[in-house]
């Protein structure tokens, strides 16, 4: 049997729904061979997630998916086989996660305003580890309110620009996450690069900048991406001589368009992150 990949997926150490032991035993029954847990901006799950995968016989890649702020998009880098112990990486998630509390109080603030109390309470209710906070935990909670029938469907009229409950946010930059990720021995990958809505040229500059500053990789495989989007990103890591990845960007039961593992093969001729593993 050739090995499965799956390289991008979250846990309650981030805003998944299952533990990382959880996440794996469910990996490895979906057939899933080397799997990669990268909650944002968080290595708590590694350990937990590395001791089950020892238990289940599978792979398991240490990783992190990073927010950034790029030209005033949010753009996500996903590392892969990195040290979960390394300080420049610890520091710089650290300094992410504060930035989310900190943004988590003027979510709250701007939903107060459209007259939805107790969000910032609300949402922590539905936090899985006291070290982070996101917009799925207040997405959680605008679900248990009332306020809209599930995750998926708070997003199009809630905490996104222009709706009540947005909250704009710096993020890291991209060089500092790349270099983060490459001082912690691990790997650069752009995530889903079809939710940016950058434009043509602006994504020739993204490339180019994530390239120059020591990114490897692109997902070219992602649920958030149309089978033209697929072809479009194995075009662009070919020009670009970046390498492809493959994730699910599972979140848990009832949240994710893609299960673990669910992915098809990467398309041919584009070598993959893990061509050197
Ligand atoms: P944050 O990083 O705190 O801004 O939260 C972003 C998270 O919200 C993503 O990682 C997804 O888990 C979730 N999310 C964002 N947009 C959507 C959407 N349209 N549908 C479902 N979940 C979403
Ligand atoms: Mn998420
Ligand atoms: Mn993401
Ligand atoms: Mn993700």
């Amino acid at each position: 049997m050739p090995p499965r990949y799956d390289l991008h997926c979250h846990s309650t150490h981030s805003d998944g729904l299952l533990s990382p032991a959880a996440v794996v035993v469910r990996a490895a029954a979906r057939g899933v061979t080397v799997l990669a847990l990268t909650d944002h901006d968080e290595v708590s799950g590694v350990d937990e997630a590395r001791a089950a995968a020892l238990d289940a016989r599978i792979t398991l890649v240490a990783g992190a998916e990073l927010s950034v702020s790029w030209e005033g998009h949010t753009v996500h880098v996903v590392g892969l086989g990195i040290d979960p112990s390394c300080p420049a990486l610890s520091a710089g998630l650290a300094a992410i996660r504060a930035g989310r509390t900190l943004r988590a109080r003027r979510i709250a603030d701007a939903l107060a305003e459209a007259g939805i109390g107790g969000a910032y309470e609300g949402a922590h209710r539905f936090a899985t580890s006291e070290r982070l906070i996101s917009r799925t935990h207040f997405a959680r909670f605008l679900v248990a309110a009332g306020h809209a029938g599930d995750v998926k469907s708070v997003f199009n009229r809630f905490l996104v620009r222009g709706k009540p409950g947005y909250a704009a946010h710096v993020w890291a930059a991209l060089g500092d996450a790349i270099g983060w990720i490459r001082d912690a021995g691990g790997q650069a990958v752009l995530a889903h690069p079809g939710r940016y809505k950058v434009g043509g040229s602006g994504m020739r500059r993204l490339l180019a900048e994530f390239r120059d500053a020591g990114g490897d990789a692109v997902e070219v495989l992602s649920p958030s991406h149309t089978p033209s989007d697929v072809a479009e990103f194995a075009r662009y890591a070919r020009a670009f001589g970046l390498l492809a990845s493959v994730g699910s960007d599972y979140h848990g039961p009832g949240e994710s368009w893609m299960d673990l593992g669910g992915m098809p093969e990467l398309p041919p001729g584009v070598p993959p992150v893990w061509q050197h593993w």
